[in-house]
């Protein structure tokens, strides 16, 4: 979200006021620092980074320097308080304001605040999408409206908003004309989408994927992030039918615990999300599940942990985020007592995590000697000579090819398998490919085997 938000500064700067990106901050004439709240830790940096910019603008009055994010959004003026040198605070809801606002404090030289949420504006303001390789973000809906216990985004972000599903239509045919073939459908709950149709209706999460899949171009959609309590029937139901959809969900669970669940106001229970993920397997037999989990939250017990674990040796995740819990200054959560000692959220972190790595290592090891389809992105980041695609459950695959092949589908046979990486040899390209639409022939099988070093046992679905 903070990655798409930050390149869309970057081109509407270079749009409306003929900016273009520098690596080196002594040579900027404009900084701009786009912050996260979600825990403390992201928080404090932004304060850190602030100071090494104020001897730059120490050396160089006229360097202006802007906060946007969900820092700025809920600290407003107070960051000018902490950080003198700070011109511009802008929340994610006013970056397309960016070129006016840089405007008036060169007229002004007062610092300017802007932190409203002026609903779906934004996206109207916005220049058209440029296509960074073969895959995109597209953001198809703001803020949140499920005040989670611990979270700060509804007051940071605001209440969801839908873009119209025309605007989101468009703006995925352009990225496809610019050669994009993956896209991924970015928002807070994703799955909370209700986008206004032309003739006055109301477009689904589930109706939006079918049309985004359809478009000319596009053999891979995904979507980030999405919440349990709209995982409807209806969008299960296009994992039956639509190939381009990938066999991949991130669908963030946070606990296995009932009673945490409910204090944390998820408004489900630990068998409501294994009811999703039984269906998701029946509809799509090889799809993979990644998830987030916040270890700590206040009151936690040793049976609350046992639970999630439980759910974890249940759902047998993919690679997944682990947070240990952030109280976030105006949430529900952070008034309740919290009698876990951080030594004890750290241990129990550790577990979950090893616990979860084991799990993604098994998935890797299965698809040694399968055949894999992949998107290539570009060279390889360690050996340029090589190249880096992506296989649907997002691990990378580096392999040696001609680089005509970047931005197009390629199969590999995956022969190592490393913590973070795959590596493949080339079998063939998308010329020689005879399914083109089908991103799911049939010698591409999983291999599912019990991996009885690790003493994991195979989920059936
Ligand atoms: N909309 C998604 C969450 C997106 S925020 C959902 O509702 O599931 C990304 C992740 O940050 C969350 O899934 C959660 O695991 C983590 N997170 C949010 N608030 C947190 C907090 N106060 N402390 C620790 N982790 C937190």
């Amino acid at each position: 979200m903070n990655e798409y938000d930050s390149s869309k500064m970057a081109d509407l700067m270079d749009e409306y006021k003929g900016y273009t990106l520098t690596d080196d901050a002594a040579e900027a004439d404009v900084l701009l620092l786009n912050t996260c709240s979600i825990r403390e830790k992201a928080q404090e940096k932004v304060f850190h980074q602030l100071g090494r910019w104020k001897k730059l603008k120490d050396k160089n009055p006229n360097l202006i320097i802007g906060v946007g994010g969900c820092v700025a959004s809920q600290e407003g003026k107070m960051i000018k308080e902490r950080a003198q040198c700070v011109d511009i605070i802008f929340g994610p809801q006013t970056l397309h304001r960016l070129p006016e606002m840089i405007d008036q404090v060169k007229q002004g030289g007062k610092a300017v605040i802007d932190i409203s949420f002026p609903e779906i504006e934004k996206f109207d303001r916005l220049p058209e999408p440029r296509a960074d390789g073969p895959t995109a973000f597209v953001s198809i809906m703001e803020g949140c409206s499920k005040y989670c216990s611990f979270c700060v985004v509804p007051y940071t972000r605001g209440e969801e908003v839908s873009r119209p599903v025309d605007d989101v239509i468009l703006e995925v045919a352009q990225l496809a004309e610019q050669g994009v073939r993956e896209v991924n459908l970015l928002g807070q709950n994703v799955n909370a989408f209700r986008g206004a149709t032309h003739d006055d209706d109301i477009c689904t999460f589930a109706e939006l994927l079918r049309y985004i899949a359809a478009i000319d171009g596009i053999d891979r959609v995904r979507f980030t992030t999405s919440h349990p309590i709209e995982f409807s029937q209806d969008i299960i139901d296009v994992y039956e039918d639509t190939p381009e959809l990938v066999s991949f969900v991130h669908l963030p669970v946070q606990s296995g615990s009932d009673h945490i669940l409910t204090q944390m106001k998820r408004g489900h229970m630990a068998i409501e999300y294994k009811s999703i993920i039984r269906r998701l397997r029946k509809a799509r037999p090889d799809i993979q599940i990644s998830s987030d989990f916040i270890i700590g939250f206040p009151g936690e017990s040793k049976q609350d942990f046992a639970d999630t674990m439980k759910l974890i040796e249940d759902v047998a995740f993919d690679h997944s985020f682990s947070f240990i819990y952030s109280a976030r200054p105006g949430t529900p959560a952070a008034d309740l007592p919290d009698d876990v000692t951080l030594a004890e959220k750290k241990e129990r972190l550790a577990i979950l995590q090893e616990r979860i790595t084991q799990q993604a290592m098994r998935y890797s090891r299965q698809m040694l000697g399968t055949v894999q389809r992949i998107l290539v992105e570009g060279p390889s980041v360690k050996n340029p000579m090589e190249l880096r695609g992506r296989t649907e459950t997002s691990r990378v695959v580096n392999f040696s090819a001609d680089p005509k092949h970047i931005g197009s589908f390629v199969d590999v046979e995956i022969v190592d398998v490393y913590a973070n990486s795959l590596r493949g040899t080339f079998v063939r390209g998308e010329d020689e490919m005879d399914l083109r639409r089908s991103l799911r022939p049939s010698d591409i099988v999983l291999q599912h085997k019990k991996d009885d070093e690790l003493g994991v046992t195979q989920y059936t679905p």
